[in-house]
């Protein structure tokens, strides 16, 4: 594979391009805002100096807004555009009928259906989900996500290619809404909001079980691995008890509809579950931003450290 195609030039899709890019492919990213293409060469060259990228990283970038030119010669093609089923569709229409026949076709929704977006695309051998998360290149999990006409060796195809740029992928090996992490993220999401909702606790003090709790573990040990080391007995235990009376809203919860109906969007609106100025909002970025670039570090030091165990054995 040599040519790769991103459609959608926004936060993900200029990630995904500057991963690749990085790694000496030929990327051609497509957005139908000139505005979003044109913050490409400056996007890029902050991720490159958080990350110590090579400078000419952005000139291997091409850019355009013309769908049909940016997929003619492209080997992979990863839709990154708005999170809207019917978009999705009109994309892939067009990879149909622009890409070459053996390109892979590949969506980074984050929750739709992987069979509802490919209905355009006649050879479903080489569609799947490629979803990554946010800042693809500092979070390195790619759920690869399977639709049942997907092809074996093209998924492994993809597996190795997202290894070999510095990515880790996992398979999902059915296309359920939500693949695997936004079901895990969004489950514990529906109990957070419902104890704010039903007055137990406030959002901070949420935030904080989580941060300051078992969240401080999460990284080190998974939740499964977790209810091994304390024994399956006491996870039986604590479920008799404890699922009984956990939230089981069907939908949205009200009180998270009542707060976006309300014009409460978060730190673009400066208030959502909690009151944002702008300096605040700069400073939890800023947090997040420093403590994810130091894990990536310490994952290229650890990988380092691993190769050349190797090479001296
Ligand atoms: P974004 O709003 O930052 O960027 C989307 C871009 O797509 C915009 O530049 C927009 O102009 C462009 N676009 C819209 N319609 C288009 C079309 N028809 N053709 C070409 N370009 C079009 O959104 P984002 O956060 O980068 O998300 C992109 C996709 O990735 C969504 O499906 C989203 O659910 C998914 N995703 C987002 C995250 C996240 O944390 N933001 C994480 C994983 C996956």
């Amino acid at each position: 594979m040599k040519n790769v195609t991103v459609v959608g030039a926004g936060l993900m899709g200029l990630g995904i391009a500057q991963i690749f890019a990085a790694r000496y492919y030929s990327v051609t990213v497509q957005d139908i805002s000139i505005a979003a293409l044109d913050r490409m060469p400056e996007t890029i060259a902050r991720i490159g100096d958080l990350l110590g990228n090579d400078p000419e990283t952005s000139r291997r970038i091409r850019t355009t807004t013309d769908l049909g030119q940016a997929v003619g010669q492209a080997d992979l093609v990863i839709e990154a555009a708005a999170e809207k089923l019917e978009v999705k569709q009109s994309i892939f229409s067009v990879f149909e009928k622009r890409a070459p026949g053996e390109a892979i076709l590949a969506s980074n929704t984050s929750v739709i259906p992987i069979s509802q977006i490919a209905v355009p695309v006649t050879d479903k051998r080489r569609v799947m989900g490629m979803h990554f998360w946010n800042p693809p290149y500092l979070v390195p999990l790619v759920e690869v996500v399977e639709i049942p006409e997907t092809g074996h060796l093209e998924r492994d195809r993809i597996m190795q290619l997202l290894t070999s740029v510095g990515q880790e992928p996992v398979l999902v090996r059915r296309d359920i809404p939500g693949f695997i992490g936004n079901r895990l993220q969004h489950a514990l999401k529906r109990e957070a909001i419902a104890l704010v909702a039903n007055g137990i606790c406030d959002a901070e003090t949420v935030d904080r079980v989580i941060k300051l709790g078992f969240g401080s573990r999460l990284g080190v040990i998974g939740t499964l691995e977790q209810s091994d080391m304390v024994g399956l007995n006491l996870t039986l235990d604590i479920h008799n008890v404890v699922i009984p009376d956990l939230d089981v809203t069907q939908g949205p919860h009200p009180y998270l509809q009542q707060l976006v109906a309300a014009g409460h969007l978060g730190m673009k609106t400066g208030k959502g579950f909690y009151e944002w100025t702008e300096e605040r909002a700069e400073a939890v970025r800023e947090r997040l931003k420093t403590f994810l670039a130091r894990q990536a570090e310490g994952r290229r030091e650890l990988s380092s450290d691993h190769q050349h165990g190797q090479e001296r054995t």
